[in-house]
Parts: structure tokens; sequence; C-alpha cells
């Protein structure tokens, strides 16, 4: 079977898991804050707190925006759960905006029409978390600019996006939002096995996700709130949770980082003879001057009755075909909460088949996927 993401190890990843095995250090030592740096500069912000998932990196972005009860979260329906469940850890509500039907990014239109609606009743969102939906870059200028308008704070859910270009610059610099997230989960572009980075500009919010990530302990004698009694002492200064990420997990993302601008141009190359196969129309939307994307998706449509049969016929054929994503909205945990169905999300969900797209896929498989698909069209 073909699956429809996967990841590459390469033999210099191992050889550096493995000094890191023989090191003094296995949890949380000093290859973090190397890999810390590394994404950092990559991607042009200030800081990067790595955590064990993009969850847990999602879960602390709300809470140093000060996410709680009574507040309102907006995200994209289109997307993992994760993007809507950080939320509720923090008590808070969950809405979501409608999607552009070409890209399956949060619209930017429906987010100011819902906007209008939320300000009247007294509802406004704390936080917006615009997804950037298989590694295409939001229309984060749009967005940033609604924040400003009606004081809302932006986390850019980039688990689909290290290495995507916005305006010809990388996503996760913080230009338009507060916190960026990416997840290191082996299907994404990079991986740690399991793991994930908020980037932030703020000198404040990287502490606050820092003492979030380990129990709300400090051991720094600069920020003691009392008085230490000997040298043993530690604080916990806030309710914190266990998401550090280990140094053999580091290691391994250093290791990927220096592949990063190969494969984007892998995934990208593969997309591109996708979509001149079998969507010409959709190539200038997704190979544009103002936005890269990192592909780490490549979502075909057919018609909602043509779904089921050709997912099933791709599979059979040994290709692993998979969907993203079911809208939020129709998860059981979240059909309790009576959120209303969008239009352009239903429409998106209805037809789409996520194609097999990953550095390593080669151009005979490729070339089965394309002969298949269109033989059945
Ligand atoms: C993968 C993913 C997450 C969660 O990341 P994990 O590292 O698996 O916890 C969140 N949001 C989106 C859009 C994702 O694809």
């Amino acid at each position: 079977m073909i699956p429809y993401g996967r990841q590459s190890i390469s033999e210099a990843d191992i050889e550096a898991v493995v000094e890191v095995l023989r090191s003094d250090f296995l949890t949380q030592g000093p290859v973090v804050p190397h890999f810390e740096q590394a994404v950092a500069d990559y991607c042009g912000a200030r800081f990067g707190v790595a955590v064990n998932s993009g969850t847990a990196a999602l879960h602390i972005a709300c809470l140093a925006l000060g996410v709680g009860p009574g507040d309102w979260v907006w995200t994209s329906p289109i997307s993992f759960v994760a993007s809507a469940n950080c939320a509720l850890y923090c008590g808070a509500q969950v809405d979501f905006v409608d999607i552009e039907s070409d890209t399956g990014n949060m619209c930017a239109m429906e987010l100011e029409r819902k906007l209008v609606v939320a300000k009247k009743e007294g509802r406004l969102p704390k936080v917006v978390i615009p997804v950037h939906f298989a590694g295409l870059p939001c229309d984060m200028k749009e967005i940033y600019r609604l924040g400003q308008a009606y004081g809302f704070r932006i986390i850019e859910d980039a688990c689909h996006a290290l290495g995507a270009r916005y305006h010809d610059e990388p996503t996760g610099n913080g230009r338009y939002s507060d916190i960026t997230v990416f997840s290191f989960h082996p299907v994404k572009i990079i991986t740690t096995g399991e793991g994930g980075m908020a980037m932030t500009n703020d000198p404040a919010l990287a502490k606050t996700m820092r003492l979030l990530r380990s129990h709300g302990i400090t051991r720094e004698p600069a920020d003691f709130i009392n008085e230490p009694d000997g040298p043993w002492y530690y604080e916990q200064q806030m309710l914190g949770f266990n998401y550090r990420m280990t140094d053999i997990q580091a290691a391994l993302g250093l290791s990927q980082m220096a592949n990063l601008e190969g494969w984007i141009a892998k995934r990208s190359e593969i997309a591109h003879r996708y979509f001149e196969t079998l969507a010409p129309e959709r190539l200038p939307r997704y190979f544009s001057a103002e936005r890269r994307s990192a592909f780490h998706l490549y979502v075909h449509h057919v018609s909602p009755e043509q779904r089921t049969v050709t997912f099933q016929r791709l599979r059979e054929k040994g290709i692993g075909a998979n969907v993203h994503y079911m809208p939020i909205y129709k998860q059981p945990w979240y059909q309790k909460r009576a959120l209303m169905p969008h239009p352009h999300t239903e429409q998106f969900y209805a037809g789409a088949i996520t194609l097999p797209l990953f550095p390593t896929l080669n151009t005979v498989q490729q070339d089965l996927i394309h002969a298949y698909l269109i033989s059945t069209v």
C-alpha cells in the first residue's frame, strides 16, 4: 500500500539520535534549545518553545493568551480535531468559521460576516485559530486586520505548514499572529516521532509557554516570587503540565531540518504534477508569488456521488487514499454543542480525497495514481 504520507529518515538522522542515547541527557537537555533555535532561525521568529506534540503546543498557546471559561475561540471546521480541542481544554467554547471552497482555508470574508453578528450579540472571540490547510497559508493579512478591528488574538495552526511562505516571508515569523504552532508527527513536514513547537516574538508569551510545558516550575532565581530557602529551591508559579520534548526527539528534529528545503521542493514538484494532470484550473491558486504551500497534503475533488467508490477502488489498487477532514462539528463530541453546519465546509468534505504525497513518492507510483484516476473520473 502506498501510504498518503510518510516520514523520511536518513542515516544522519539515526546517527543524531544514537548520539543522544549515548549522552547524559535523555529528557529535555541541551539539544532541545538547539532545535528551538534552528526552527526559530528558519522561520524568522524570536522564540520557539518545543513540546511533545502539536496538540500540546496549541494548548499552551491558548493558555498563554489567557483563554479560559467564558471565552470563545473560533477555528476552521476542516481541520484535525486538535485545532478545536485546545480551546475546550481551557474551558472555553468553540465555534467554527466557514472555509474558502477552493483551498479549504478559513474564509476571511466569512470571518468578518460572523464577527459583525458576534459583536452585536456581545460574544466576540478572544482567539481565532486559522489553519493553513494542506500547507497553504491562509489570508493572514486580512485575518490580522480583522483581529485589530475586533480585538482578538491569533494562533496560526501551521501543523501542515512548516516551510510555507506568505508574501515571500516564512510562515512562523509572526508578522500576522501572536503564536504559530507546528507539529512534528511523522506524516507532517519534518518529524520528531511525536512533537510540536510554538513560535512567538513576544518574550512574555515565550516565558509563560516555557513554564506551562513543565508544571509551571521555574529554577531561574531572577524570576522567584518568594525568598529561596536553599540552593535546591525551585518554584511552581502556575498550573502547568509535563509537555516536555526529549533530547532524543530534538536530535531527530534538528537533523531533519537539514532536509527541509529539499523536501518542500520535492513535495511541490509532486503536487505540481497532480494539479497539471487532475486539476490544472487550480494551479494558479497554489503556485503564485503570494504564497508557497508546504504541500503537506494533496486533496483531490470528485463529485459526492463518486467519492466512496473512488476511495474504495484506490484502496483496492494499493493506493492509500484518505479523507481530510470530516468537519469537526460532525464529531459526536461536538454534535452535542449544536453547532451550525457550514455550506462550503459540507461541500468540500463531500468530495474530498487525499492522494499520497511525500518526498519519496516516485514518478512511477505517481503515474499509476494519475492513470487510475483519469480512467475512472
Ligand atoms: C497534526 C495536527 C495537529 C496536532 O498535532 P500533533 O502533533 O499530532 O498533536 C493539530 N492541527 C493540525 C491541523 C494537524 O494536522
